[in-house]
C-alpha cells in the first residue's frame, strides 16, 4: 500500500490563504462576500466537524475494512486506475446522497446547516454540522468497501472530493470555459445550488462531475438575469451555532409530536420532503417553483 498523505489536514493551510486572498480581493474590487459573524459561525462549524468525526472515524474504518476483506468483490490493486475508478464512483455516491439531503427531511436537518449563511464565499464551505455524521456517517461509503476498494482508498479520494469542493464555493470566479463547464462542478453551478430563487431551487447536487446532473435531470445553468439570492427559503436570522446547528431538529421533533396525527404523518414529517405537511399549509420546493411560474404567467 503506497503511504497515503492526509489531503484534508494538508489543505487546512491552503484554505486559510485563499479565504484571506479572497477577503483582500473583494476588499479591492469592493465586493465583500465576508460577514465576520457569519465567518466565525462557519469556523466554528469546521472545528466541530473536524473533532467529531476524528473521534468517529475509528469506528468507521474498522467497519469498512472488515466488509472489505470479508466481501470485497475484486482486488482492485493500488494502481491510478483503480484510484480513478474509486474517485468517480465515490463522487457518483455523493450525487445521489446529496440529492437525498435535499429531498427527505432526517437528511436534510443536518445539511440545511451548509445553506444557511447568506453569504457564499470559501468559508461557506466549512459550514458543515457534526450532526452530518449522526445521520450519513460512513454506511454510505459502504457499497465502496463491498465493491472491494480498501478504506485507505476511499478516504484518500473522499478527501480529494471535498477539497475540490472547497473551491467551488466563490464569487469570485465567473464563468470558466465551456469544456470545463460541461463536465465539472464549476463554481457558477454550485451558487446556483446555494440559491433560493425558485427556479433553482434542488439544483446542481454533483460534487465534482456536474455531468451527474446532466444524466440525472437536475441541472440548471446560473443565469445572468435571475441573479442567486443565497440561503434559505426561511432564512434563520442568527448566527447562533447552536441554533444554526439544531433548529430543523428541534422543529422536526415538533413536528412529529403535534397531537392527532396518524403514524403516516408523523413519517412524513421525518423522511417526507422539506416543507411537507399533513395538512397542506406549508411549501415543498414543487409548490414554490408552481407558485413561481403562475406569478410569471400573471405578471
Ligand atoms: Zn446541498
Ligand atoms: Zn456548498
Amino acid at each position: 500500500m503506497p503511504d497515503l498523505p492526509d489531503i484534508v489536514q494538508l489543505a487546512i493551510p491552503v484554505y486559510l490563504a485563499a479565504m484571506l486572498a479572497e477577503i483582500a480581493i473583494g476588499r479591492l474590487r469592493g465586493t465583500a462576500t465576508y460577514e465576520l459573524r457569519d465567518t466565525l459561525t462557519s469556523l466554528l462549524m469546521a472545528v466541530l466537524f473536524l473533532a467529531v468525526s476524528l473521534g468517529l472515524a475509528f469506528f468507521g474504518i474498522g467497519v469498512l475494512r472488515a466488509i472489505q476483506q470479508r466481501w470485497g468483490l475484486v482486488d482492485w490493486g493500488w494502481s491510478v486506475p483503480a484510484f480513478a475508478l474509486c474517485f468517480v464512483l465515490d463522487d457518483l455516491r455523493k450525487y445521489w446522497l446529496h440529492r437525498v439531503q435535499h429531498r427527505c427531511r432526517w437528511f436534510w436537518a443536518a445539511h440545511v446547516t451548509h445553506h444557511s449563511s447568506q453569504h457564499y464565499n470559501f468559508s461557506t464551505a466549512l459550514r458543515n454540522p457534526p450532526t452530518l455524521l449522526l445521520t450519513q456517517i460512513f454506511v454510505f461509503r459502504i457499497p465502496l468497501a463491498l465493491l472491494g476498494f480498501p478504506w485507505e482508498m476511499i478516504a484518500f479520494v473522499a478527501g480529494l472530493n471535498s477539497v475540490y469542493q472547497f473551491f467551488t464555493h466563490t464569487e469570485l470566479v465567473g464563468r470558466l470555459p465551456a469544456p470545463i463547464e460541461l463536465v465539472l462542478t464549476t463554481p457558477s453551478h454550485h451558487r446556483v445550488h446555494h440559491a433560493t430563487n425558485p427556479r433553482y431551487l434542488d439544483a446542481n447536487y454533483a460534487p465534482v462531475f456536474i455531468v451527474w446532473d446532466r444524466l440525472f435531470g437536475t441541472f440548471v445553468e446560473e443565469s445572468p438575469e435571475d441573479p442567486v439570492r443565497y440561503g434559505l427559503v426561511k432564512n434563520l436570522g442568527t448566527f447562533d451555532p447552536v441554533r444554526v446547528t439544531v433548529h430543523e431538529w428541534v422543529a422536526m421533533i415538533r413536528d412529529v409530536l403535534q397531537p392527532a396525527l396518524t403514524p403516516a404523518q408523523r413519517l412524513g414529517y421525518l423522511f417526507g420532503p422539506p416543507g411537507w405537511s399533513h395538512d397542506g399549509s406549508r411549501e415543498t420546493t414543487e409548490m414554490l417553483r408552481e407558485r413561481f411560474r403562475n406569478a410569471a404567467r400573471r405578471g
